[in-house]
């Protein structure tokens, strides 16, 4: 049977989910070749949502062809053809963006509060902007006549399963390259919907694939010869990984990896605005974020009263159903991520770190973590150096700016910071030295389609977002 995207009869959910999904190749959705599938489930109730094609090598090759071959027709379309296009999956978004919000929840965990505020908004944002650009390329700036690559091959991670969908496949489609997208195993359902709104749009056949699968997958779609250009959201090993198969190629690489964010609190900042943005920084999203403001600085003087406050604020955060629109904790994304978090927060503790979480109920089934606060970290300790990816915020603190900035840069990472304080002359000097690609002053998790994005040394290389965005995707 030809598995096909079409709700169930009988409504089990808010939303209606397929209890099957295929791959999506050359405009339809379709078994894997060896008829491998695999379950998705619900990471707050931990019950299975769906079963889902998973593709192998062969899907691959046929979903690359599919590509090349619409390759042909969709470069030479006029970009203002190909505008309308985007402008309509910008719209079918919105449209549909409640039932997508509420998939996007079941199947990440996050609350629907920030899928249907942050998430969605963003997608459509992301579409409309790119659309923006597809018939003015000639005009940005980037040579006469820029070209686009070819078939890209794009892996993305389930922290934002569709927000990094639309990061990748907007500003391809825009400078007429075509796309094969991997979805992450544990969130391939907005990816799938997705699909079927290309079809609503009527998106030329081939011009999106969307292949659900493992890493397996991700790394046959990389290493494909056919491939031209290849886009990667996730952890930095794996992005090395990614590097090494893609050295030797012609082909063009972006990577944006993780981070180790610091949020740089001076003691003029206005305490209860830096205490909102510390807790976004870290807690959306339950910190699953590449960019979270995952080490405070705070300055000496201020430490207690700050501190206070923040515990304070912690204990009015509500943990629980993702789908309860009161809800501001979500479930952790799957239970492999929720074992990494509590190791590496046990290594806090045995490493001297002082652990303080509200008082907070967690629920019995699924993958749940309460906010956690350390006090009592060094540089030294791995809560200030590794990645954990969760809803955890080291507390360190400094004296004078120039400390601030070095421990600031003390990391491998260098994807995002910020900055609290109300002189302008001290954000701008402190933001010139801080290595970091994204700098957010006086708030912080703050996105916009018009802005590049991307980091420093081991948080990858590379631009998304905005006009840089577009130069991944041409050859000029
Ligand atoms: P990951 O890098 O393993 O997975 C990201 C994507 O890459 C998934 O789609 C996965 O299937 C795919 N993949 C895995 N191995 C691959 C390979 N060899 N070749 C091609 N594709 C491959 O990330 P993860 O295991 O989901 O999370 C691990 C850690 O990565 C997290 O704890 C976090 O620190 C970090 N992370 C960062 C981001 C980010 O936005 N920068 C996102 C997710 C995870």
């Amino acid at each position: 049977s030809v598995f096909e995207y079409a709700p169930a009869p009988e409504s089990r959910s808010v939303v209606d989910i397929a209890p099957s999904y295929g791959l999506f190749i050359d405009g339809e959705f379709v078994e894997a070749a060896d008829g491998k599938v695999f379950k998705t489930v619900s990471p707050s109730t931990e019950e299975v949502l769906s079963e889902v094609a998973q593709a192998g090598e062969a899907d691959v090759d046929r979903a690359v062809q599919a590509a090349r071959k619409a390759f042909e027709k969709w470069s030479a379309l006029p970009g203002a053809e190909r505008a309308k296009y985007l402008f309509r999956i910008a719209r079918i978004i919105q449209e549909r963006s409640r039932e997508l919000a509420v998939l996007e929840t079941l199947d990440n965990g996050k609350p629907i509060k920030e899928t249907r505020d942050a998430d969605l908004p963003l997608v459509a944002a992301h579409f409309f902007y790119y659309a923006g650009w597809a018939d003015k390329l000639d005009h940005a700036g980037f040579g006469a006549n820029p070209r686009p690559l070819g078939v890209a091959g794009q892996v993305i991670p389930w922290n934002f399963p569709l927000l990094m969908l639309a990061w990748k496949i907007a500003p391809a489609l825009a400078t007429g390259n075509t796309v094969v997208l991997k979805p992450a195993e544990t969130t391939p359902l907005s990816a799938l919907f997705f699909a079927d709104v290309c079809r609503q749009a009527g998106l030329p056949k081939g011009v999106v694939n969307i292949l659900p699968g493992y890493g397996d997958t991700g790394a046959a779609l990389v290493a494909h010869p056919d491939v031209n250009k290849v886009a990667f959201t996730g952890s930095t090993a794996v992005g090395k990984q990614i590097a090494r198969t893609v050295a030797g190629t012609r082909k063009k690489l972006t990577l944006e990896l993780g981070g180790k964010g610091a949020n740089i609190v001076f003691d003029d900042a206005p305490i209860d605005q830096a205490v909102e943005g510390i807790v976004n920084g870290i807690f959306f999203n339950q910190g699953q974020v590449c960019c979270a403001g995952s080490r405070l600085l705070v300055q000496e003087s201020i430490q207690d009263e700050l501190l206070d406050s923040l515990k304070r604020r912690l204990s009015t955060l509500r943990l629980g159903d993702p789908l309860d629109k009161n809800t501001d904790i979500g479930a952790i994304n799957s239970e492999e991520q929720l074992a990494r978090i509590t190791s590496l927060v046990e290594k806090g503790e045995a490493e001297g770190g002082e652990r303080w979480s509200p008082a907070c109920e967690l629920p019995e089934s699924g993958y749940w973590f309460a906010p956690t606060l350390f006090t009592n970290v060094t540089q030294a300790h791995t809560i200030a150096r590794d990645e954990i990816f969760g809803p955890v915020l080291s507390v360190l603190t400094f004296r004078t700016p120039d400390e601030a900035v070095a421990k600031a840069n003390n990391s491998q990472y260098g994807l995002s910071a910020g900055i609290w304080t109300e002189k302008g002359s001290r954000i701008l000097a402190v933001a010139s030295k801080l290595r970091a690609g994204v700098i957010w002053s006086n708030t912080f998790n703050k996105f916009d389609p018009t802005s590049p994005f991307g980091g420093y040394k081991e948080s990858g290389f590379g631009r998304e977002g905005g006009r840089h965005g577009l130069e991944a995707y041409l050859d000029v």
